[in-house]
């Protein structure tokens, strides 16, 4: 086929329209000297004379020269031919390899022929060819800390690294931090064992220009042609192996099991609803009380967010909020109900603040103080109304955006309330590094041992440190008087809780604060 194509292309070139009429001009020049042979041989016998000669020698001069010019210009297009051959042929590694890694990309793995990888023992390897699929935990903080050339470097080390658990051309670099690697010939128990050591090798420190960075690594893996015959099939069903895995924590490894499919439908399902709800601003607010534990009174609502769905589900606010982030849907939420919440916030008595919870991945949202300046202005609520509420793993995981985005708070005169405090790390140099105008303990420190104990003595000593630090301490979770009696001695300053009212929708708030005032005017 190449060799009729090259035949064919000089066919078509004009070095060979070329030769091909300098050919026929012989052929004609060849019949005429033939047809004329006899008028010619005549010619020379009658006359010997140097004109003849000369036409002679000028007719061998051109056709030798012709010969010549059309040696060279085979030459010149056999040149040509190789020179375009090559260019194809980079032009097609460019288009299937990752100009980093250098590593096979995704349109190449889309043309991986895995029959190939059988070789000569086809018997032994067929049904046993496995694809990993491998994606890394925490690359985007080491381009953080260590600038994207760092994150350069991570990448070309891991690709070496992957590279030498395969043969050639079976190690692929899907996008950022993904990877997919495919073995042949491993039996099930080695599979695991592959898999670990894939992690074992990608969580080793790699120096990254003058620092030293680490990532985790998790990796899912199916096999072909066991789990699906078709090749790219098992390569997403490996991804799905890889997604379950991810979700059971950093460095884990996990085989392709059927059960897998059905909850990554209902996710996607549950994921569709979610768009759907969005776009039809179908996702509500809810208030709950704020109450001032040394007056009584109403200091504030927080504005949790609630999901019905069509069918009349209620969906939990910590599944759809987590989701909303992974889908890349959590700025359009947090815009429509943050709006929703001041416009309602803005119809309370001035006194009462409106509590918003942020999600930890919105301390990545350059734009947010921005985005939330311009809320406050379309919907006239007072920045001094409103209170961030930020979360401790949060805090812990973007320190430096979040101390960014806490002074651009400042700046615009928004409180700021570090929610779920217990919970996490409970870091003291948290409180020491960032400014809160709230703490708010977790409804977990409500000790069930009021008396004594271990956990009432932590819970005396973090409102111990409040007080020093000279910021108001809210408790959240309050069921009981015998609870908000305790907390009221100790000097909390706040109380949130069932015992004060559930979260409510808006126009209950209103009438809970009405009703607040009433008892109020009474007494
Ligand atoms: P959170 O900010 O700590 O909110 C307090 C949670 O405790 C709420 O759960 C509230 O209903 C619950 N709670 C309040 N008082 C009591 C009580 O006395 N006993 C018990 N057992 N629970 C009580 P909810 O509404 O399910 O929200 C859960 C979490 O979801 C919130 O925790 C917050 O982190 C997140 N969330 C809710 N709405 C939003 C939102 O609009 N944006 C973001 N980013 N997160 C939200
Ligand atoms: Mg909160
Ligand atoms: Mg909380």
């Amino acid at each position: 086929m190449p060799e009729d194509r090259t035949v064919d292309d000089f066919i078509r070139s004009s070095a060979g329209r070329q030769v091909i009429l300098l050919g026929c001009a012989a052929a004609l020049a060849s019949m005429i000297a033939y047809m004329l042979r006899f008028e010619l041989d005549a010619q020379l016998r009658a006359n010997d004379g140097p004109g003849v000669t000369v036409f002679l020698a000028v007719v061998n001069i051109v056709g030798l020269a012709s010969f010549i010019y059309a040696g060279l210009r085979v030459r010149d297009f056999r040149n040509e031919a190789l020179r375009r051959r090559q260019a194809a042929e980079r032009a097609n590694h460019i288009a299937t390899h990752d100009h980093l890694t250098r590593l096979p990309n995704r349109y190449a793995l889309e043309r991986f022929d895995v029959t190939g990888m059988a070789g000569p023992n086809a018997e032994m390897t067929i049904g046993k060819v496995t694809v990993f699929a491998i994606d890394l935990d925490g690359f985007k903080k080491v381009n953080d800390l260590a600038g994207h050339r760092g994150g350069d470097l991570l990448l070309v080390e891991i690709a070496r690294r992957l590279s030498a658990f395969t043969q050639r051309g079976c190690i692929f670099r899907l996008g950022g931090d993904e990877f997919l690697a495919v073995a042949s010939g491993l039996p099930p128990e080695k599979e695991e064992k592959f898999a670990s050591m894939l992690i074992h090798a990608l969580t080793r420190p790699v120096q990254a220009g003058d620092m030293m960075v680490q990532v985790g690594a998790s990796v899912g893996y199916a096999r072909w042609p066991e789990h699906a015959t078709a090749f790219a099939e098992v390569c997403h069903l490996a991804d799905v192996a890889l997604y379950e895995a991810k979700k059971h924590g950093p460095n884990r490894t996990m085989l392709f099991e059927r059960g897998m499919l059905e909850r990554v439908s209902a996710r996607a399902r549950l994921e569709n609803r979610l768009r759907r709800a969005v776009e039809d601003d179908r996702i509500t607010c809810h208030y709950q009380p704020l109450i001032d534990l040394k007056t009584g009174d109403i200091c504030g609502f927080e504005a949790l967010a609630r999901w019905q769905d069509e069918s009349g589900t209620m969906i939990s606010p910590q599944l759809f909020i987590s989701l909303a982030e992974e889908i890349g849907l959590i700025t359009p939420l947090f815009e429509q109900l943050l709006a929703k919440a001041c416009r309602e916030a803005a119809g309370w008595p001035d006194t009462i603040r409106l509590s918003f919870n942020l999600s930890p991945l919105q301390l990545e949202d350059r734009m947010l103080v921005e985005r939330i300046g311009k809320i406050l202005q379309v919907t006239g609520l007072d920045p001094a109304r409103l209170e961030m509420e930020i979360t401790e793993n949060a805090l812990m995981t973007e320190p430096e955006l979040a101390e960014t985005l806490i002074r651009g708070f400042r700046l615009l005169g928004i409180q700021v309330s570090l929610d779920d405090f217990g919970t996490g790390y409970s870091s003291l140099a948290q409180l020491a590094r960032f400014q809160f105008d709230k703490i708010k303990l977790d409804k977990s420190l409500v000790p069930k041992n009021l008396a004594e104990g271990r956990e009432a003595k932590i819970v005396k000593a973090m409102l111990g440190l409040g007080k020093s630090l000279n910021v108001a301490m809210t408790i959240e979770g309050l069921e009981e008087h015998s609870q908000l009696a305790y907390f009221l001695a100790e000097g909390c300053d706040i109380g949130q809780g069932y015992l004060f009212g559930r979260p409510m929708p808006a126009e209950a708030a209103l009438a809970y604060i009405a009703e607040r005032q009433h008892t109020r005017d009474v007494a």
